[in-house]
């Protein structure tokens, strides 16, 4: 089952310019023992405000307990909403089945693992009411990352910020409140290799920080290792620049001048000098670099190609297995402790 989009969100100029209700987007990946903590702090939020809130829990394909505890919660709250995508497709993936579904008009993104508090929403929502069409949550402190990683992600965002046209900024996080607007906008970026950070700079809009300290994770590890956290880079410079493309063509055409000066040099010297000793070294190192230049040069441009492939195909971005709806059925009858006892068992 998939959500249709909503026509009516692409088209926003006679909307009024704070439609009402507030949308919290939450993915999940094997976060079952952060559940019960979260939803009961967002609970609290919630009730305090006075906008209606509607929660959007997206499990993104769990192995573990995460969709029997959320639909244990469901009968138990109304505004909460959850969709069960068929199995992990990442938590930029998931972020958009829930946008797909948020019909708030703001919508607020965050994660589940209890990194981001929930109380900060309340200033988040003054500010949006304030305004402001994008409110960021800016980390306080982030020693917590240690040294390679923290240098490693500034050299990444020079780079990035040399390579692309819109430059985004390492204080930034996905912990974020956007309008409809913003979110609309954002929803007509269909694009496979979601770089969600590089995604918000491109849609544009002024954003404002707020400051919060987040914790370190409570339970579990972080699923973003080294080698993904490279990849989402990688892809990132590679969805917001051709310019690796362009610096293909100078270095080619670079190589091709030197080729021809020396050639023009070695003609003048048979003519003047006769034939020299034949340069086996100079042959084989040039030959070397050409052809070296040519297979680098050529991946790339397969990267490039693989990407397109991926587009054109045209596959849906993700496939929900159920809803809160489908909870309802005989899952929910399940008494609740039978539900922790097992939760691999009722997830299934
Ligand atoms: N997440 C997800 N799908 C994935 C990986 C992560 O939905 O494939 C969710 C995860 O449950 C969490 C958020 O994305 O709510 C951030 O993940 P994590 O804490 O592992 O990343 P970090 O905070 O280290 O960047
Ligand atoms: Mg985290």
């Amino acid at each position: 089952m998939t959500f249709e989009p909503d026509l009516r969100a692409q088209v926003s100029p006679d909307r009024p310019a704070r439609a009402p209700g507030v949308s919290v987007i939450i993915p999940f990946y094997n976060e079952e023992r952060s559940v019960d903590e979260l939803l009961a702090r967002l609970k609290a939020v919630a009730d305090a405000s006075t906008h209606d809130f509607e929660i959007i829990c997206v499990n993104d394909g769990s192995a573990d307990g995460t969709w029997a505890r959320l639909s244990a919660w469901a009968p138990r709250w109304k505004a909460l909403k959850l969709i069960d995508l068929s199995r992990n497709f990442g938590k930029e993936i998931a972020l958009m089945a829930g946008l797909d579904r948020a019909r708030g008009g703001a919508v607020v993104l965050m994660d589940s693992d209890l990194q981001h508090p929930p109380e900060t929403i309340a200033q988040f929502v003054d500010l949006w009411q304030q305004g402001h069409d994008v409110v960021v949550a800016v980390r306080r402190d982030r020693s917590a990352d240690g040294k390679i990683r923290t240098t490693a992600s500034r050299a990444f965002y020079r780079l990035f910020n040399m390579l692309s046209e819109t430059p985004i900024s390492n204080q930034e996080g996905d912990f974020r409140l956007m309008d409809r607007r913003v979110v609309d906008a954002v929803r007509r970026m269909r694009e496979r290799s979601r770089f969600m950070k590089g995604i918000y700079a491109w849609v544009g809009f002024g954003s404002i920080g707020v400051e919060f300290d987040a914790p370190s994770r409570k339970h579990g590890a972080s699923s973003f290792s080294p080698r993904r956290l490279f990849n989402l880079a990688f892809d990132g410079i590679l969805s917001f620049s051709t310019i690796p493309l362009r610096l293909g063509v100078l270095l080619g055409s670079l190589v091709a001048a030197g080729a021809t000066v020396a050639g023009v040099y070695y003609w003048l010297k048979t003519l003047i000098l006769g034939v020299d000793v034949p340069g086996f070294a100079s042959l084989i190192v040039a030959t070397l670099l050409l052809g070296g230049l040519i297979l680098a040069k050529l991946g790339l441009v397969g990267l490039y190609i693989g990407r397109i492939y991926e587009e054109v195909k045209g596959r849906p971005l993700y496939v929900v297995r159920r809803t809160e709806t489908d909870v309802e059925g005989p899952q929910a009858q399940v008494p609740l402790s039978v539900v922790t006892d097992k939760p691999a068992e009722a997830a299934e």
